[in-house]
């Protein structure tokens, strides 16, 4: 696997590769790498000849009092990690390489952007969607692994390739799991003793929804009323939304639809978590 922390050179490898005629597979992430990562790097391991794994902490897509300062970061088992997932390219720019300059260039994809967590977090997908863009345009993908985690994340992703006519597949992967249901997350690592436990009441939420709504109920409101209820039962947790909307719109859906999926977003401590369900 190589290392690669400038753009110029991974453009020019990654520009070499298509000319050999070879399927590039890219893996965007964060860092502090988990099995939720790893499972997307596998995917795209079995499905391309290339595997670009990116690391890298945005900027653009924290907002002023969010945790850009402390988010964890692990190069050295991250680096580990990717090597043995079999990935052949890790590309780890800095912020300057990235941002030279303060960034004047953005992508907006409106409407989807500006629900849930876009009214909570104004900005952050407009960072997403920049990054993703840009890193789009380094790596040259012919397709790109997503996690279903960060479901809205997702849909602003699609929008953006099918608004802007970038030649990139998305490849959309199910959320991965501790044993007890709680969604890996980079952001787990915050969670004291006492929270962790606690966390676990969001995928008992969800999935009692979705049993409640396999057995028969689908009005939304009465899902969600079910799922919020649950989810106070742990008195420390603060219910920032639960929400089911469409899959595609990620409009909030009154009636009964067929394509729903139940999203809910919570604050324990000093950490904010997300999960969410298909119904
Ligand atoms: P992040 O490092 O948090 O920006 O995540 C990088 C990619 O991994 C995103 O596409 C996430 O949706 C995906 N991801 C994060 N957590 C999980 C998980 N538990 N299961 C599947 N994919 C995940």
């Amino acid at each position: 696997m190589k290392t690669i922390t400038t753009i110029a050179d991974t453009q020019s490898l990654a520009e070499s590769f298509r000319r050999e005629g070879k399927r590039i597979g890219f893996v965007p992430t964060m860092g502090f790498l988990h099995e939720g990562h790893l499972s997307l790097m596998r995917r795209a391991r079995d499905e391309n000849d290339i595997v670009v794994v990116s690391i890298f902490v945005n900027p653009t897509q924290f907002g002023p009092k969010e945790d850009l300062d402390r988010y964890p970061r692990d190069a050295e088992g991250d680096r580990n990690k990717c090597e043995s997932t079999g990935a052949d390219i890790l590309f780890t720019p800095g912020v300057k390489e990235m941002y030279p300059e303060k960034p004047e260039v953005f992508v907006t994809v409106e409407d989807v952007s500006d629900r849930l967590e876009g009214a909570i977090r104004p900005g952050h997908f407009r960072g997403v969607a920049t990054v993703v863009a840009k890193l789009f345009h380094i790596v040259k993908p012919h397709r790109a692994y997503f996690g279903q985690k960060d479901f809205q994340q997702c849909a602003v992703i699609r929008r953006m390739v099918k608004g802007l006519n970038l030649d990139v597949d998305v490849a959309v992967l199910p959320t991965v799991r501790e044993p007890d249901g709680l969604a890996m997350s980079s952001r787990n690592s915050y969670l004291n003793a006492d929270e962790r436990r606690a966390a676990t009441v969001l995928f008992r939420a969800l999935s009692t929804a979705r049993t409640l709504f396999l057995e028969g109920t689908k009005t939304p409101e009465k899902l969600k009323k079910t799922a919020k209820r649950i989810i106070e039962e742990e008195p420390e947790m603060i219910v920032d939304y639960v929400e089911i909307v469409d899959r595609e719109t990620l409009a909030q859906v009154t009636t009964p639809g067929r394509e729903m999926t139940l999203l809910v977003a919570a604050k324990i401590g000093k950490t904010r978590l997300i999960d969410n369900i298909m119904l």
